[in-house]
């Protein structure tokens, strides 16, 4: 993939917009290289490392928050190896009102993919720029611009995030005894349509929706952009007034008109608590408006008190991820391999378990789908990766009988950059033969992205990886994919097989499986292997190997030893 300097300026306006607008510095982190180095006008020294600077960044945000973005004019510059952009901003500090003139630089390096890092994060302060401005703009306009600036939003001519919270707090107080509604509207793929159309295009899209809601007819109603393309918009809730609202908007959207269609996703709060800050209606309306996002047809969605338990019980694993590592609260765990007919192991599953010190015991099943959406699965599978890698050397030191390790690969690791050589470093750091460090790639990865894992795997078997399929035959794609992707091993999952499904069409799709495996020079192990039955039923189908609960759970490493 070419990174341009458009799509540079694209991310880099992501980036920095959602640190802004809301303190986030996930997208930021993501794109951090690990040796990092930002500074800042206030600290003399500058700070290094991708740790120290998320610190870095917070701080810078706590100093100026609450703000709200008035304009963001972006320049980049192509480099030997890299990029520097320089995002000059224009802030206005909500409390102080007063106007902040922000440069950010944000410098890039490409790697051998061309994909980007950033390697350095320069904050200034243009005090030179803000004295001007207020030299000029004071007498002469008394702090209209000024005052404009902290409530309109420039580009819309609608409130800005602070201006609609106040006036939302104002309506809701006036009108205790009135029930309302607030509605966050977003726009599909809006990045893609600037890209594809042009900034200006999609400026144009904000007017258009901007004047739509300016427009409304409602005697109670307040509408406002938050940032980028998030609107939000709070009236009087009466019967089928949002589904008519939706209409409306979609209709506003679809006569839109470019050679694209606009498609808006909606998120819904009913305001039954009218004590809470409008901002957190809005977060509310906001995770609504997430869930709305996965569904193609109607991309609307009602907030529930379940989605906010969700994501509380979310943010309670974001928050002690970072001092999890720290504090070695991760641990290996590995669950044998078994050849059905002998009865001997044959190699086993390495899995993490996670004792958290502040809540205790976390499945995998509830934290890795989180560290998925925010990339930090890739520091938990390293330090199960080096783990393995460390008894497996540990094992040929000790002259023990030596079985391969499979280790899973998130399928968010597929897009590391670094993935092939830092699992080939790992082999080399600790001598390992290629055979004794396995793969497994969920099958679920190939439905969300054929190219990019058909890449790495070849990359990976190239480098002397046994690739296995982990899940398979429990995504969708399964048959299909198996032409396309060169994989060494299929497990299949049991769990889906209920009991009563062996003799019937279950066991018949499995038996087909394993035929088609066998032809393709595929091995096959089944995996959540629980009862004798299903066992039986294996060996009736000749399937050879196999793992679960019937044979052995996953055990501490000590336990593991004491077993081979
Ligand atoms: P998986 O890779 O398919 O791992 C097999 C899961 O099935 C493990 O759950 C294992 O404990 C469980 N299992 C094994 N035998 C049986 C059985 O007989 N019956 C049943 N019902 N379950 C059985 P675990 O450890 O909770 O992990 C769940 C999933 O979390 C894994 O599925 C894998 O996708 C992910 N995961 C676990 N450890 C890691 C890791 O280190 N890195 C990454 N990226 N993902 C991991
Ligand atoms: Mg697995
Ligand atoms: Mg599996």
């Amino acid at each position: 993939m070419e990174m341009g300097q458009e799509d540079l300026l694209a991310l880099t306006e992501n980036v920095i917009n959602e640190y802004l607008q809301e303190g986030s510095i996930e997208g930021l982190s993501l794109l951090m290289d690990p040796d990092i180095i930002a500074y800042s006008h206030l600290n003399v020294n500058y700070v290094r490392g991708d740790w120290n600077v998320r610190q870095f960044l917070n701080r810078e945000y706590e100093r100026l928050s609450p703000l709200s973005l008035n304009r963001c004019n972006m320049r980049c510059t192509m480099t030997g190896e890299g990029a520097s952009v320089v995002a000059r901003l224009i802030l206005t500090c909500t409390k102080a009102k007063n106007l902040i003139f922000l440069n950010i630089t944000v410098m890039y390096k490409f790697q051998e993919d061309d994909c980007p890092v950033i390697t350095g994060i320069h904050i200034e302060r243009d005090y030179r720029h803000e004295n001007t401005y207020r030299s000029v703009n004071q007498g002469k306009l008394n702090g209209v611009v000024v005052d404009y600036l902290a409530t309109y939003d420039e580009l819309t001519g609608i409130y800005n995030k602070q201006a609609f919270y106040a006036k939302t707090k104002e309506m809701l107080l006036d009108n205790p005894d009135k029930n309302f509604d607030l509605l966050r509207i977003n726009i599909e793929r809006f990045k893609v349509l600037n890209d594809l159309f042009g900034e200006s295009t999609g400026d144009k899209l904000l007017r258009y929706i901007g004047k739509f809601l300016k427009e409304i007819n409602l005697p109670l109603c307040v509408s406002g952009r938050l940032y980028a393309d998030n609107f939000v918009v709070c009236y009087e809730a009466g019967k089928g007034d949002s589904r008519r609202m939706i209409n409306t908007l979609q209709m506003v959207a679809d006569s839109f008109a470019i050679n694209n269609r606009t498609i808006l996703s909606f998120g819904l709060y009913r305001i039954d608590d009218k004590t809470l800050p409008v901002s957190v209606m809005c977060d509310r309306a906001n995770m609504a408006l997430w869930k709305a996002k996965g569904n193609f047809k109607n991309p609307y969605c009602e907030y529930d008190e379940k989605m906010r338990q969700q994501v509380l019980k979310e943010q309670k694993i974001i928050n002690a991820m970072e001092r999890a590592i720290q504090n070695k609260e991760f641990t290996l765990y590995l669950q044998p391999k078994y050849d059905i007919e002998k009865g001997t192991i044959i190699g086993a599953e390495a899995l993490v378990r996670w004792i958290s010190l502040e809540n205790g015991f976390i499945s995998p099943g509830d934290f890795i789908p989180v560290f998925e959406n925010n990339g930090f699965v890739y520091e938990v599978d390293k330090f199960i990766w080096e783990e393995s890698c460390r008894y497996l050397r540990k094992w040929l030191d000790e002259g023990r009988e030596v079985h391969p390790i499979s280790v899973n690969v998130s399928r968010i690791d597929l897009y590391t950059p670094k993935l092939v050589q830092h699992l080939v470093n790992l082999r080399e750091k600790y001598q390992l033969p290629s055979q004794y460090l396995e793969l497994e790639i969920t099958e679920s990865a190939y439905t969300e992205d054929p190219e990019q894992i058909i890449t790495i795997t070849r990359q990976l078997r190239e480098a002397g990886f046994v690739i296995l399929m982990d899940d398979f035959g429990t995504g969708y794609s399964s048959l299909n994919m198996l032409k396309d992707i060169q994989i060494d091993v299929l497990k299949l999952d049991m769990g889906f097989l209920k009991s009563s499904d062996y003799s019937a069409k279950g066991g018949n799709i499995l038996t087909a499986i394993l035929k088609m495996a066998e032809s393709l020079k595929m091995q096959t192990i089944a995996e959540g292997v629980e009862t004798k039955e299903q066992v039986e039923f294996l060996k009736s189908i000749g399937c050879r190997y196999v793992q679960g609960f019937y044979y052995s759970k996953p055990l501490p490493v000590g336990e593991f030893e004491k077993l081979i």
